[in-house]
């Protein structure tokens, strides 16, 4: 399977390294190199939209001053390409830094005006600010030199071949790095990633940076490809553009990053004429039936799943039959392929035709599995010695509503400290107060003897406190080892120049945290599930995930958020199994729980929280024969 990837790359690059070779159209060859140079914009786009989830319609601006980085500094300094691409590169970066100050505040359609009010003003300074960039006069760019030699057509060609291709491997290996993990748990779930130690935070900023990156190198390149940059280029149309063509490629895969660039700069050109439009209607409704019969042939997929589709392309190529003249029809066709795609690729082509493929896929995981039993024994730690975490006069207001009164908690290492209650009594505001996601309004958090009150979550997580959430908060689209190896991002210790260089150190980590992770699931009973996207499995095996998730931080302290509500008996029988031998293993834990008959068999101590305050404490037998919780459990009832 390797061999043959690396042997299909291979034989990509050797083609596209003969292109000049064969295409002596200088019309043509520039096409394709424009495409290479969207790709590159668009990988970088991709770990913004496609991975972190975030919209961006500032690219266009941050392609543009990648652009003028590079005119600017021909134009007044005559500086080399060797030079001007670095810079490019890395003021682009800069601006991608200020680009994702709003994406730390706002989400959605609020970020998507902000980012497209980013473009606007850049579109606007480079306009403005003609002694440096000439204004809408425009600069003029002759091929770059290097070492006294112009290149030439071709030559550059090839420089923005290799660029891209360089472009692809670096943003492929941080992807598949645990950076790229962040990237993609902080879509799925903000506040599971920080509660993890990622925070998101930083983050969202290295993911506009990185992004901005290559947006800047894509810019440079394509002032040295056009000889000639103005203003106007940069413009909201472009960066609309720059977004259908991650929609339509398909997010999240460099393969649809390229078909993307390739539809957004063929397609126009292909609406020009009406014969290349029949010819590629026709391809096209050729191809796509071929491949659903097939699928359908192999039970892949039903007919039903791809009767739109099929009917969609042969529609469009018996309409360019139809049709006489192109050209008035050109927007609406455009239009109508786009709404096509969104409604019904949403995962783009490239999607649309992996789920055709490989509907019922399973990666084959490399693990170590001698590693991952080595690595099992956890230290047993010394039991009920000395208080582990103390709360103080906790007061959480919100409002008027006091969700925390003046709540203490002392919590004893390696014991399990029930926290039990009716609905609404504080339970889970508790657990956030913790966590650093609430402040509170007043009181102290201690643990192991240090305040945690003002620490962000991520840093709470960092001094081992991990938690599960009541309403399941895990990675979905990730697979269940993948969602492990997100708690395990605190052993990573590789930056970004050893991601893209892919160290042996990087390698050894990577290798060390699968290998964990795999332990853990183990622990949990999952590892046959490993591969299986969080998102699909049973409702009880996402609680015991999530347990595994937390487990990989390594924490002192566990929090268990009503792990139980909705499970099968069979399936709280495991759980409380679980809870023991995590207990066991020396960590200490709080195990929040809306019913007494669970609490009862597991906990050495219980709180009792009503309205906010705690009511009872002590051990199971005693606080089950408490007058007031007797009363606040049947007055709950009975209300
Ligand atoms: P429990 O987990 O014990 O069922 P919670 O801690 O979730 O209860 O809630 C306690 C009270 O605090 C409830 O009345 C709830 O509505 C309120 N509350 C919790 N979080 C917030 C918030 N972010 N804003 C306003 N009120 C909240
Ligand atoms: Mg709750």
């Amino acid at each position: 399977m390797k061999s043959l990837r690396i042997a299909l790359s291979v034989a990509a690059i050797a083609c596209l390294a003969a292109v000049p070779l064969g295409v002596t159209n200088t019309y043509y060859l520039h096409l394709i190199e424009t495409i290479m140079i969207y790709a590159i914009l668009l990988f970088g786009l991709d770990i913004v939209v496609g991975y972190t989830g975030q919209v961006s319609l500032g690219h266009a601006g941050l392609f543009g001053i990648g652009s003028y980085v590079a005119g600017v500094l021909f134009f007044h300094l005559h500086l080399p390409i060797w030079v001007t691409l670095p810079a490019a590169i890395l003021i682009a970066a800069a601006f991608g830094a200020v680009l994702a100050l709003p994406a730390l505040r706002v989400t959605g359609p609020y970020l998507a005006m902000v980012t497209l009010a980013f473009g606007t003003i850049i579109q606007i300074l480079i306009n403005e600010m003609t002694f440096l960039t000439e204004g809408p006069l425009g600069i003029k760019i002759p091929k770059p030199s290097i070492a006294g030699h112009v290149l030439t057509k071709s030559e550059y060609f090839w420089l923005v071949a290799a660029l891209m291709v360089l472009a692809l491997i670096v943003v492929h290996r941080i992807l598949k790095s645990h950076l790229g993990r962040s990237f993609e748990a902080l879509r799925d779930s903000p506040i599971a990633s920080d509660c993890m130690g990622v925070s998101v935070y930083r983050h969202k900023v290295y993911a506009f940076v990185i992004s901005a990156g290559f947006a800047g190198l894509a810019g440079a390149l394509y002032g040295y490809s056009e000889q000639y940059i103005s203003p106007n280029t940069y413009n909201f149309e472009l960066t609309i553009l720059f977004l259908l063509a991650i929609i339509m490629g398909g997010r999240k895969s460099r393969t649809g990053a390229l078909l993307g660039a390739s539809i957004i700069v063929l397609l126009p050109k292909m609406l020009d004429d009406i014969d290349s439009f029949r010819l590629i209607a026709l391809g096209v409704a050729i191809v796509v039936a071929a491949g659903c019969a097939v699928a359908v042939a192999r039970g892949a997929a039903t007919v039903r799943r791809v009767a739109v589709p099929v009917a969609g392309t042969v529609l469009l190529a018996a309409f360019s039959y139809w049709l006489d003249t192109v050209t008035d029809w050109r927007l609406t066709i455009f239009g109508a392929m786009i709404l096509f795609v969104v409604y019904y690729l949403p995962d783009g082509i490239v999607g649309f035709v992996r789920n055709l493929l490989f509907s019922a896929h399973r990666k084959a995981l490399a693990v170590d599995r001698e590693l991952a039993h080595r690595q099992e024994a956890v230290p047993d730690a010394a039991r009920g010695s000395g208080v582990l975490l103390r709360a103080k006069s906790v007061l959480m207001q919100f409002g008027g509503l006091k969700a925390l009164n003046d709540v203490n908690l002392e919590v004893r290492r390696g014991t399990i400290h029930g926290l039990i209650g009716p609905n609404g009594s504080g339970k889970s505001t508790m657990m956030n107060v913790l966590t650093g996601i609430y402040v509170p309004t007043a009181g102290d958090v201690e643990f192991s003897g240090k305040s945690l009150v003002g620490l962000a979550p991520a840093d709470i997580a960092a001094v081992g406190v991990a938690r599960t959430f009541q309403n399941v908060q895990l990675f979905g689209e990730m697979t269940a080892l993948e969602n492990v190896l997100v708690g395990l991002h605190h052993t990573f210790s590789t930056g970004l120049a050893g991601i893209a260089l892919r160290t042996s150190r990087w390698k050894k980590e990577e290798r060390q945290a699968r290998a964990r992770a795999m332990a853990l699931l183990e622990f949990v009973g999952l590892e046959s599930l490993a591969a299986e996207e969080a998102r699909n499995l049973p409702y009880g095996k996402q609680r015991l995930l999530e347990i595994a998730r937390a487990l990989a931080l390594d924490p002192q302290l566990l929090l268990l958020d009503e792990p139980a509500a909705g499970l099968t008996a069979p399936d709280i029988a495991e759980l409380l199994a679980i809870i023991r031998k995590v207990r066991d293993h020396g960590i200490t834990l709080i195990l929040i729980e809306h019913h007494m008959d669970v609490v009862m068999g597991v906990c050495d101590t219980v709180s009792v929280l009503d309205f906010g305050q705690k009511i009872a404490e002590g051990l199971p037998a005693e606080v089950q024969g408490n007058a007031k919780v007797i009363e606040a459990y049947l007055g709950g009832a009975a209300a």
